[in-house]
């Protein structure tokens, strides 16, 4: 059965995004989990057992998969690297999706310690999203920035290890739009984005309910940096001398909202071009006509269209486009022109699936795909 499949693990596996992957593996053709870890507080217990009163998932694994395939692995601590290395010595797990919420700093540590054992991580987690040698991954945009990885290694003297990241799950409802704008030719020079974030995207317990229940709460720890600073580097290019150099445009002024939805982040978006300007009607055409390197390969996470356009005045919206594209699709819509700048639209995606496990999942198959796992 494990024959012709990766072994993986997942650190951080009871965790919101943790409990994602779990099911987004459930069945993936390629890989197969096979190690899970998460804090000293999950350790020793079956899987099933730490996940029991909070699983959080729409989708239910069957009842084979919590009583004899993954509800009954034993959720290793996260910070013991050793235990991995034994799995990785038996053929279970050949890598590993990290799922951590942490100290900034010791998440640094650990990641860099599972890659200096041997061992690729796919985080997404946001310590070393500005990690000059670590490539931060949309795999339909940036799919070229795993040349990073030899240089990685070369730098760090590490022998099959290496670290790779997911942007800030917010962003990725409106990079993909943008960056198919930017491949047609159209330069970006500045946009301002307004985002609505799910309750989700703070994890499990997440925000208090008192907090958010009848109420929008305008202040995201340290979002809006990430959200002014990721796509600059995400827009990148990697110069002869193997260094990750920042686009400089466009200049990003964000809000960033947490408003009581439970999945999917909303972004209302105004950009200017630069002189070279699409009509409304092109811009359409050339988001519902995108298609990248998951899209031509067909990985199996890959949506088949990865940006969708509504048409409708109002739509997308979370309860309804959550699911579009297997979860995986960026939704647009209210395409018009700007007073102010040139284009308004909105951009929705989902947070938890294409803005973390499902992203990640995709930046593997990436990985496989070019021979890295
Ligand atoms: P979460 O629900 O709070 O889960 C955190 C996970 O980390 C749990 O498995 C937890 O284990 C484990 N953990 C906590 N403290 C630990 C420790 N001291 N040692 C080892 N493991 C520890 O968080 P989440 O929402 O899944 O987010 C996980 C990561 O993904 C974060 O870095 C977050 O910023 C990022 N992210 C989240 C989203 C999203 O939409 N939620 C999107 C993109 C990126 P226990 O269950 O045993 O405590």
């Amino acid at each position: 059965m494990y024959m012709n499949k990766i072994p993986v693990g997942i650190l951080g596996a009871s965790g919101m995004v943790g409990q994602m992957y779990v099911s987004l593996l459930a069945d993936h053709p390629w890989f197969e989990l096979r190690y899970v870890a998460a804090s000293p507080r999950s350790a020793g217990k079956k899987y099933a057992q730490a996940v029991a009163d909070r699983w959080h998932i729409d989708h239910e694994l069957s009842k084979k998969e919590w009583d004899c395939g993954i509800g009954g692995l034993i959720v290793q601590d996260a910070n013991d690297v050793s235990k991995a290395v034994i799995a990785h010595k038996a053929g279970c797990c050949d890598f590993v999706f990290s799922a951590l919420e942490m100290d900034k700093t010791e998440i640094t540590k650990l990641e860099e310690a599972y890659a200096e054992a041997g061992l690729p991580v796919i985080s997404n987690a946001s310590a070393h999203r500005m990690t000059t040698d670590v490539p931060m991954m949309i795999a339909e945009v940036n799919h070229h920035h795993t040349d990073l990885i030899p240089i990685q290694k070369k730098n760090r003297n590490w022998d099959r290890g290496f670290i790779t990241v997911k942007p800030n799950c917010s962003i990725q409802s409106y990079i993909t739009p943008l960056w198919a704008l930017m491949q047609k030719g159209y330069e970006i020079k500045r946009l301002v984005v307004s985002t609505m974030q799910a309750v989700s995207g703070a994890g499990y317990p997440g925000v208090p309910s008192l907090d958010i229940i009848d109420n929008i709460v305008p202040y995201i720890g340290g979002e809006e940096e990430k959200t002014e600073l990721e796509p600059l580097k995400i827009f990148g290019t990697i110069n002869t001398d193997g260094r990750l150099v920042h686009a400089s445009e466009p200049k990003i002024s964000a809000h960033c909202n947490r408003v009581p939805v439970s999945d999917g982040h909303t972004a209302c978006i105004s950009l200017e071009f630069g002189t070279k300007k699409p009509s409304i009607e092109e811009v359409k055409k050339i988001w519902t006509d995108f298609t990248s390197l998951p899209q031509e390969e067909q990985f199996p996470t890959a949506p088949e269209r990865p940006i969708i356009v509504r048409e409708e005045l109002n739509r997308p919206q979370p309860r309804k486009d959550k699911n579009a594209g297997k979860a995986m699709a960026v939704s647009v819509g209210r395409i018009r022109p700007c007073q102010i700048f040139d284009l308004r639209f909105v951009g929705f995606s989902h947070n938890t699936v294409r803005g973390a496990a499902g992203g990640g999942l995709l930046s593997a198959e990436l990985l496989k795909h070019k021979g890295y796992l």
